[in-house]
């Protein structure tokens, strides 16, 4: 019988509820038991795919080619388990659901109504496919009190009513500020966020407080007496140095703990805590550093490069280098060429991350061009793989090469490839078709040439599977002109039409992929590609 853990959020939004998911939920599983994190989240798209990254940030995409919220991206980093399409809903997939349902006239009559429908929706979800598991954890969107997020909160006030008694536990996650003027922590907000709470019919089992300062005994107690839980089971939870610090940091709470006697499980084994250990041991002990140009587009806001920002600290960990990302915006060097190598220059690597739409493309083309020619170790992910394709192509003559995402073009050397094989058979998109759901999405095998670099980095595997999330696809047919320009094809997908990996053999380091390698990668066991770009890195750091 699966536990659920519900996580709801007070005060303000922002409060990192995500991560408070996965550190308990990589708490509870090195303790032994199977979990699986799943998020609520209450807005009306169907899913974040057309949502702007400025907007929500990074798009997650999931082996089964769900796109996603970015905090599946920490599930999957601190546990380590696949998280599925099943695994993320929103309001808006649930009344596209009963909408179509009601059309098809499966209702028979019925006036269809947000209790019970959507209500059960919700419930159908959190409960679907959780037999094998331990602890379920639902983390819901949004702050107690939004208007949207009301039929989550039902949902999970009539799931702590049907299931047993000890099945289910609440966690809210709330926030108590340090007024610096008055030089004093602040529980009013946690007390009205927990009434508000309340009177919707959920009393919170457990508080995590967020706060800058220390929270003293006396204000916990204080809290615990107020919100009706007990003062052990108010938890602090103070802002830590790293995020691979929060699972030990919250055990040292006693989070975990205090989670279990909420369950009454007294015969839980000891937490075996080890691989955190060894994270947060290389994390604070680096023994070099190195700094990485990432030039991109949305580089005003971290967490549209979310996955990708984490995967070069991973890398950064398993060479046990600090690593400094310079984010780039690459218009910079589209305004003025003089900024490419006064800006590349100091870099010991570049990356050309993911990306949307021709605003700033020709400033990547750039910095690809920049690390070709001065033998700096480049790695461009999808749309920066496709950078080099096209910097290729012009190199070996083709001055008019582009992509047909960028409008009509007399050398598409990246363009739309409406028919190949997947997994099930042929699989069809059209040029012409909405713009939700019409990419290659999920996981896709690739086949790597025998004596190619990436083979070796992948630890001389003939066949890989990583995540997808485009469009466009580089055209096979210039491939003879780009191997003749020293951009070698190394992967490719099975039927070999798709070309998957791209790479230069003359150059230091030098491969373009077009998946997304980042969302594979997790603190303890760091992706090959990022281990080996930052070991690249790390010898260039040594010649310049
Ligand atoms: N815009 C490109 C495409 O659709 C690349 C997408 C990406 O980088 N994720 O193919």
């Amino acid at each position: 019988m699966a536990r659920f853990i519900f996580i709801t959020g007070g005060v303000v939004s922002s409060l990192g509820k995500g991560l408070m998911a996965a550190s308990l939920a990589a708490l509870l599983q090195a303790r032994g038991y199977k979990v699986r994190i799943r998020k609520f989240d209450p807005y009306l798209n169907v899913d974040p795919g057309t949502m702007s990254p400025y907007q929500h940030g990074e798009v997650y995409v999931t082996d089964d080619g769900a796109e996603t919220d970015l905090d599946l991206g920490h599930y999957e980093r601190f546990t380590g388990v696949s998280a599925r399409q099943s695994d993320n809903i929103t309001s808006g997939r649930i009344y596209q659901q009963i909408i179509q349902k009601e059309r098809r006239g499966d209702y028979l009559g019925a006036t269809v109504q947000v209790i019970p429908h959507v209500t059960d929706a919700i419930k159908e979800f959190a409960l679907a496919d959780t037999d094998d598991l331990d602890f379920v954890l639902c983390e819901i969107g949004g702050t107690v009190g939004d208007i949207e997020s009301l039929p989550f909160m039902e949902a999970i006030r009539q799931l702590r009513n049907e299931l047993e008694p000890l099945q289910t536990l609440s966690v809210h996650v709330t926030l108590v500020p340090y007024i610096a003027a008055a030089g004093e922590l602040k529980t009013k907000p946690t007390q009205h966020s927990v009434r508000e709470l309340a009177s919707l019919g959920i009393k919170p089992d457990i508080l995590l407080c967020r706060a800058e300062h220390p929270i003293p005994d006396n204000e916990r107690r204080k809290i615990a007496q107020f919100c009706n839980v007990r003062a052990e089971a108010v938890i602090p939870a103070l802002d830590a140095p790293s995020i691979y610090s929060v699972p030990l940091q919250y055990h040292a709470e006693g989070l975990d703990a205090e989670v279990l006697r909420g369950f009454g499980i007294t015969d839980a084994p000891a937490p075996d805590l080890s691989r955190w250990d060894d994270v947060t041991e290389r994390y604070f002990n680096p023994e070099g550093e190195v700094t990485i140009a990432v030039v991109g587009k949305y580089v005003g806001l971290p967490d549209a490069y979310k996955s990708l920002n984490e995967a070069l600290v991973h890398g950064g960990l398993a060479n046990r280098v600090k690593v400094n990302i310079r984010w780039i915006d690459a218009e910079i060097f589209e305004q003025d060429d003089s900024e490419i190598a006064a800006r590349l220059e100091p870099m010991h690597a570049i990356l050309v991350p993911g990306g949307f739409g021709e605003r700033g493309s020709e400033g990547k083309i750039s910095a690809v061009r920049f690390a070709r020619e001065r033998n700096v170790p480049f790695l461009g992910i999808c749309l920066g793989m496709q950078m080099a394709c096209i910097e290729a192509a012009r190199a070996a003559g083709y001055e008019k090469a582009s992509s047909t995402e960028f409008g009509p073009t007399e050398d598409p050397v990246v363009g739309i490839i409406t028919e190949w094989m997947g997994k099930e058979g042929l699989e069809k998109r059209s040029a012409e078709g909405d713009l939700g759901g019409t990419m290659r999405l999920g996981a896709y095998d690739a086949v790597l040439a025998g004596n190619s670099h990436v083979s070796q980095i992948y630890g001389g595997a003939k066949q890989i599977s990583e995540r997808h999330r485009h469009r466009y696809e580089v055209n096979s047919s210039y491939k003879d002109a780009l191997e003749g320009e020293g951009l070698i094809f190394s992967g490719m997908s099975p039927d070999g039409l798709l070309p998957e990996i791209v790479e230069r053999p003359e150059h230091p380091w030098f491969v373009g992929v077009q998946f997304h390698p980042e969302l594979k990668s997790k603190p303890f066991n760091p992706h090959p590609l990022f281990a080996g770009f930052i070991e690249a890195a790390l010898a260039q750091s040594r010649l310049v």
